[in-house]
């Protein structure tokens, strides 16, 4: 930790997550003066362990060499069992492990001796000397601070969904699995009210894959509930003998409601906490990608560590019309991705789920879904608006 008789650091990284991570591995070796807090590996407030995806021509970010696997080619299921596979070149769809990020970035803090302290981190403070980072243990001032920290989610939105899954990373007795290809969405499970559900298919090996079963819905299901509708899409892909090597759960908000600015001065909520989250598909990776690019680059200029908005906003209002749609039932979300999936090419529409897309893009991909379900939810926002 630097003495404080050399005054307030530059800047507190609250987090160690996919956020705070790729921000601190960005700022090691540079002129800013900053530390890193992240909770023990036994505190509860720690984020659990987690499998990143991410996509596009170039490397994930700077951890490229982290990638864990990688595959060119990508398939949709409808839920008739109708396939749309296509080539990813020369794009690649990619894998990291939380585990693996954190331990590369501890590693580069370490030798350009930037301090991760271990703590809670409970309130931020603001005085005149800067923000003070208080917790059990906690000693930090800071001149500015990025808080990372999971906020509760905003009810302020037309719709909230929950992207919720059990993921499985299985072994099997045959071998069942096309390494080359990740399974986006495979639609053979039953669908929710006001919601989707698909399969999910990482292969590792023509014998291992993260299997995992997702909804987009309201409500999350109990143990048995997940254990039964996995076991369920095994079953309907095919998938026999098998043994299960780990296990990932996961619930991420899906949510049109804007993430408010932290209420303390000099501090910036960034990932996740700031909306990083894309509403509709709940990937937030490449978002924070672009975050950290645009706060490292503040910083090297002087200028203040605001992360920039994650979305653009008309994918935030293509985004917010989907889900409006998908959760008031008036359009199912596995026409949608199929249609989506078979009537662009594929580059299209992920560079669209990652808001890469421009105006024109956008515009022929609105033209090729479901354009009645869409129409209903433009036309019912605007009988209430004038209601
Ligand atoms: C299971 C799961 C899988 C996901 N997979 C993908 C994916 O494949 N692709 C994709 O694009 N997105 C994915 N996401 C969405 C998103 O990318 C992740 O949620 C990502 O981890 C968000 O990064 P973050 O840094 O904002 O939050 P986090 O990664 O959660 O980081 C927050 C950090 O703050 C720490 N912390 C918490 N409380 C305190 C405290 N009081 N004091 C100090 N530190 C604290 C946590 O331990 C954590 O390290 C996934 C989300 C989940 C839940």
């Amino acid at each position: 930790m630097p003495p404080p008789e050399n005054g307030p650091l530059d800047l507190a990284v609250v987090g160690l997550g996919a956020a705070g991570g790729s921000l601190a591995w960005r700022l090691a070796g540079t002129a800013t003066r900053f530390a890193v807090v992240e909770p023990p590996p036994a505190s509860s407030r720690r984020t659990q362990v987690r499998t990143w995806c991410t996509w596009g021509p170039a490397g994930p970010g700077p951890f490229g060499p982290l990638v864990a696997a990688s595959w060119s080619r990508l398939r949709v299921v409808a839920a008739d069992g109708a396939e749309v596979q296509r080539s990813l070149d020369p794009w690649r769809y990619r894998m990291l492990r939380s585990t693996d990020v954190e331990a590369a970035v501890r590693e580069r803090l370490t030798a350009a001796g930037v301090p991760v302290v271990a703590g809670v981190v409970e309130d931020l403070v603001a005085g005149p000397a800067g923000v003070a980072v208080r917790g059990e243990g906690l000693d930090l001032l800071a001149r500015r601070v990025l808080d990372t920290r999971p906020v509760p989610v905003p009810t302020t939105g037309r719709t909230l969904l929950l992207q919720h899954f059990l993921g499985r990373r299985i072994r099997t007795q045959d071998p069942v699995f096309d390494a080359g290809c990740v399974t986006l969405m495979d639609f053979r499970v039953p669908q929710p009210r006001g919601g989707v559900a698909f399969g999910y298919v990482l292969p590792t090996s023509a014998h291992e894959a993260l299997v995992e079963y997702t909804e987009f819905s309201p409500d999350l299901l109990d143990d048995a509930g997940y254990d039964d509708a996995w076991r369920e899409y095994l079953h309907r892909s095919g998938i026999g003998e098998h043994e299960v090597l780990e296990e990932e759960r996961g619930v991420i908000p899906m949510t049109d409601a804007p993430f408010p600015p932290h209420p303390v001065p000099g501090v910036f909520r960034f990932g996740a906490a700031a909306g990083a989250v894309r509403p509709s598909t709940g990937y937030a990776f490449s978002a924070v990608q672009r975050q950290a690019d645009a706060v490292a680059a503040a910083l090297a200029r002087g200028g203040e560590p605001v992360p920039p908005r994650p979305h653009g906003r008309r994918h935030l209002l293509m985004d917010s019309l989907v889900l409006e749609a998908v959760a008031r039932s008036r359009l199912a979300g596995d026409e949608l991705f199929v249609q989506l999936f078979t009537r662009n090419p594929v580059h299209r529409v992920l560079g669209f789920l990652d808001g890469s897309t421009g105006l024109a893009d956008d515009l022929r991909l609105m033209a090729s879904s479901p354009r009645g379900p869409m129409l209903r939810t433009v036309a019912g926002r605007a009988r209430r608006r004038s209601g």
